[in-house]
């Protein structure tokens, strides 16, 4: 139960979207603008993604905030102490636990923060994310712009034909597409028609 004079009130907030659609930077502004009202916050990420730095959270833009790098979601808990605001980035690398410990963090009355994929590169729904946005108190959808098109953007294109190839923020390895351009690896192709 939650005392919220005492505790605060608590939250998730979900910032999803495709790859390039500006989710990391989202996440970034929102936890700036806590530490600058003074909240105390703390900010993980999973530690398989060390792209640029492995102590900060980076944007494809650069812009950075030092994070703690974690393996296992439980971890978060653990290591979130008296935070106000607990931020994480790329939560669908922290599979179905993450929604569990998102809950406690709100019920504990923390502002929960959490960006992520909401499809994979075969624009299949990315666990946990789905799952999350049905008990959180706010989504975000962020688009990116189709690279092919122009036109408002919600899935990643994997351009490698490897199916076994794990990539994190590879610029060269994928492309925001829309839902006109976007092609699931089954019918794979050079070109995107239309
Ligand atoms: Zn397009």
């Amino acid at each position: 139960m939650i005392n919220v004079i005492q505790d605060g009130w608590g939250w998730i907030e979900v910032i999803c979207g495709s790859m390039f659609s500006g989710k990391s930077e989202e996440l970034i502004r929102r936890l700036r603008r806590a530490q600058i009202a003074r909240q105390d916050v703390a900010i993980f990420k999973p530690a398989i993604d060390d792209r640029y730095s492995s102590d900060h959270i980076v944007s494809h833009s650069e812009q950075r905030l030092r994070s703690i790098a974690v393996t296992h979601a439980q971890e978060i808990l653990e290591m979130a102490g008296d935070a106000h605001v607990v931020g994480i980035d790329e939560g669908q690398f922290f599979g179905m636990e993450l929604v569990e410990v998102c809950n406690e963090l709100a019920n504990k009355g923390k502002r929960v923060i959490v960006a992520g994929l909401d499809q994979d590169y075969r624009g299949i729904p990315f666990e946990p994310i789905p799952q999350l946005l049905a008990i959180a108190e706010s989504i975000t959808k962020t688009l990116a712009i189709c690279m092919v098109c122009g036109a408002p953007a919600n899935r990643t294109q994997r351009l490698s034909s490897d199916s076994e190839r794990v990539v994190v923020g590879a610029k060269d390895v994928y492309e925001a597409r829309c839902r006109k351009c976007f092609q699931p690896p089954e019918q794979e192709s050079a070109s995107p028609s239309g």
